[in-house]
């Protein structure tokens, strides 16, 4: 039986030494590996460094010193990897790199370990094609800093196998992250994409010249970003027009459709797609809750108001 809460952490870069901190800060020992010697040493100064901020803002519960004593830094990957219950890989992204990394994980690893990926572009059924072990590996994309932003991607390949998603999807609960299953191995993930559909229009936005790039930035700092903060895109949607996302999309699906397809992209709201959300929505939330939601959305922003309004006279007192 692979090793109860040790982690082997595989690349100590940004994402990997964020990831020893999630897993140390959960109670569990870190196994941190890094074939270059300096960069441990740099790991080391950058974990203590990040865990005396975390102390500060109050978000680990005890002394940074007993986090920092549950990882272990190595630069031999079979001892990295020898008795972990789950190993987290945080190399360059270079497929081929990756692919020999996993091929020495499943061999130095213990038959039941759970070994993922952290890559943010590679599908997984190419990354792990023909590998003997497939069926245990899976891709696990944080969104960086992952200490912070609780986010994981969770995305298996054709093989894995459901008991290896499953556990996957429960041990990173278990160390606080906020885990969703990505079902199909489309380019970029949900982050990305999201991400993605955002900054295409920024960019052409800035290029016409409609607004300048810090008003751009602005608009969605001091506006939607701090609305998606509370509620996400359908959410927001379904709040934002009395009736709910079917009244919402009815209102304004015909200006989005014209939108979209001045972009070149013709996806229009269908009938039938807006039915399908409206009905989780509703399952979600029934109309006659619809109200108070309202009132519990404006709350949330009350709070972000009060907390930043806080934040920003403890800098002026600091000036
Ligand atoms: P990084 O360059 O900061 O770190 C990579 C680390 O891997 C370095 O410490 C390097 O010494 C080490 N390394 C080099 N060769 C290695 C090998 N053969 N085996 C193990 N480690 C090796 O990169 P990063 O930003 O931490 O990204 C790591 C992975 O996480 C990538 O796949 C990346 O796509 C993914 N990711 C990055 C971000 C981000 O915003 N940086 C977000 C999500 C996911």
């Amino acid at each position: 039986m692979a090793g109860e809460r040790l982690v082997a952490i595989v690349g100590a870069g940004s994402i990997g030494t964020g990831w020893a901190i999630v897993f140390a800060r959960a109670g569990w020992r870190v196994s941190l590996y890094d074939p270059v010697v300096g960069q441990l040493d740099a790991a080391r100064q950058e974990i203590a460094t990040r865990t005396t901020r975390l102390e500060r803002f109050g978000l680990i519960s005890e002394g940074g010193c007993g986090l920092l004593e549950r990882i272990e830094m190595t630069t031999d990957l079979a001892v990295a990897a020898s008795d972990c219950a789950y190993v987290q890989e945080c190399a360059p992204e270079n497929p081929a790199l990756k692919r020999d990394l996993f091929a020495a994980l499943i061999e130095a690893a213990p038959a039941d370990a759970v070994l993922a990926s952290s890559t943010s572009a590679i599908a997984p059924s190419s990354l792990f094609l023909g590998l003997n072990g497939v069926e245990r590996c899976l891709v696990a994309h944080p969104v960086n800093p992952p200490y912070l932003l609780a986010v994981v991607e969770v995305v298996p390949s054709a093989e894995t196998s459901k008991a290896t998603l499953a556990r996957t999807v429960e041990l990173l609960a278990d160390v606080g992250m906020n885990p969703i299953t990505v079902n199909s191995e489309v380019e970029g993930f949900v982050v990305n994409r999201l991400q993605g559909a955002i900054l295409r229009e920024a960019y052409c936005l800035f290029r016409d010249g409609v607004a300048s790039l810090d008003d751009i930035d602005r608009a969605v700092r001091e506006g939607l970003g701090r609305r998606w903060a509370v509620t996400g895109p359908f959410e927001t949607a379904d709040l934002n027009v009395r009736g709910g996302i079917a009244a919402h999309a009815e209102r304004m699906g015909p200006a989005y459709e014209r939108m979209g397809a001045e972009r070149g992209q013709h996806d229009p709201w269908t009938p039938e797609l807006v039915a399908a959300a409206a009905g989780v929505r509703r399952e979600l939330l029934p109309l006659q809750e619809w109200e108070q939601r309202v009132v519990w959305r404006d709350e949330q922003l009350m709070r972000q108001e009060y907390e930043g309004m806080s934040t920003r006279e403890c800098e002026v007192g600091r000036t």
